[in-house]
């Protein structure tokens, strides 16, 4: 069989470009993984008990993209769920991204109140603020108050995620969890959040169920496609394992989840409790939180505690690319390459492109790449 495509890796950027070239061009293609499952870091599957688990860490859909969320929603029913995170600090556990409640937890109501007040009349109501912004107020309250999140909810988590302080990553990571000068406990304050009713692997199931995709699982690009005949070439895998590594190793870190089970309702208030102080893990997550009907029908529980780790190729997988401007240049070293491609293969999803995107991020690029690189081609 000679295939229109070869798409490697089955997670949500192969997926996507998959399910649009099978529907909308009648074009036949070929999906590897070296997984033994598709849905890459999304997949999640049901325990003995019938719980849920996220085998890849905790993941909400979450988006403001009108077109991305009407995309997914022709493959799933969602739940309405909003996520709420707590952290462990100082023997409490209080609302992340910080905000006005937290505050009020931490300090007592006369200081939390002054406090308040500047953060209105500085900022006003409603503003989100990073928190290597706040650190450079002025003002001797604000930066007393900057320390004190900087130093109990950023600095060790940081440090046990990524290895690098706050300052010294791309200051797009910790904004992605701003100081919010509001009442609202909610982690994400996108217009659509949600959770995919029947989980995510249904979703990429109903993505390549079409007579024109053949996905072939424990398949390793390079060395498992010797006989296969394509004409166009997808690449969502690691950017710098495809050019074998020419500038160098990208660095990416890599995560090991402990998984749990204890016999009982539930472990903890909700589905995400961060440790930024204590322990080596960074968080905890309990499945049994994401789905309302989980938590009354069985006296089980399942949890997962995260430790990040750095990625060693034919190790561990890589998760998260290192936003810091020494790996954008040797990112811009491998773009070069693909420049020397002529467009004869397309890059696409979070390890090929060296970006820290959520889900939909990774969505509305696939739908662009269809769009501008691939229909119009036709
Ligand atoms: P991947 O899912 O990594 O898929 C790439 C696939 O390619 C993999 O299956 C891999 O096995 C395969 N592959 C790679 N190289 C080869 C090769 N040489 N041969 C064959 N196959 C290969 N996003 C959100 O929006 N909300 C969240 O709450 C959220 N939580 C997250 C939590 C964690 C712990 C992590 C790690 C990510 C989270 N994300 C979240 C981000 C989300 O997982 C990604 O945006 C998305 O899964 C990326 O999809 P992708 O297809 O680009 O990459
Ligand atoms: N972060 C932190 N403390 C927290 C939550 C987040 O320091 O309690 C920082 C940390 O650097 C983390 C980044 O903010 O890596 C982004 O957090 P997010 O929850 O978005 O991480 P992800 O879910 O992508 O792992």
């Amino acid at each position: 069989m000679n295939y229109d495509y070869l798409i490697v890796g089955a997670g949500l950027a192969g997926s996507v470009l998959a399910e649009r070239i099978a529907n909308q061009l009648n074009k036949k293609v070929l999906v590897i993984d070296k997984r033994e499952h598709f849905g890459g870091n999304c997949y999640d599957y049901k325990d003995v008990n019938g719980i849920l688990i996220h085998k890849y860490g905790p993941h909400i859909f979450h988006t403001s993209n009108h077109k991305v969320w009407e995309y997914l929603s022709q493959f799933t029913d969602w739940e309405l769920y909003f996520h709420k995170v707590l952290a462990a600090v100082e023997g409490l556990k209080i609302p992340v991204p910080f905000n006005l409640n937290s505050l009020y937890m931490v300090f007592p109501n006369h200081y939390a109140s002054k406090l308040e007040e500047i953060l209105i009349n500085t900022y006003g109501f409603g503003t989100k603020i990073p928190i290597l912004k706040l650190k450079d107020s002025q003002n001797s309250e604000l930066s007393y108050l900057a320390d004190y999140i900087y130093k109990n909810i950023f600095l060790g988590y940081t440090l046990k995620q990524w290895e690098f302080k706050p300052e010294e990553l791309d200051h797009s990571v910790t904004s992605r969890i701003p100081v919010n000068i509001s009442r609202d406990d909610r982690y994400f304050q996108d217009i659509y959040q949600g959770l995919p009713k029947e989980g995510y692997s249904s979703i990429f199931e109903k993505l390549l169920n079409h007579p024109n995709i053949e996905l072939r699982l424990n398949t390793e690009f390079k060395s498992d496609i010797n006989n296969i005949k394509f004409n166009k070439l997808i690449f969502t895998g690691p950017i710098d394992s495809f050019f074998d590594y020419v500038h160098g190793q990208l660095p990416y870190r890599s995560l090991r989840f402990e998984l749990e089970s204890f016999n009982l309702e539930s472990f903890q208030e909700v589905s995400q409790v961060n440790y930024p102080n204590n322990y080596d893990f960074t968080r905890i997550t309990e499945f049994k939180h994401f789905y309302r009907n989980q938590i009354k029908d069985i006296s089980k529980t399942v949890i997962a505690k995260e430790f990040s780790l750095a990625h060693i190729p034919g190790q561990n997988d890589p998760y998260y690319p290192i936003p810091k401007p020494e790996n954008e240049i040797i990112f811009k070293q491998y773009l070069n390459e693909i420049d020397k491609l002529n467009g004869s293969v397309i890059f696409a999803g979070r390890l090929a492109d060296y970006k820290y995107y959520n889900m939909d991020q990774v969505i509305g690029v696939a739908l662009q790449i269809f769009d501008k690189k691939i229909a119009t081609t036709i």
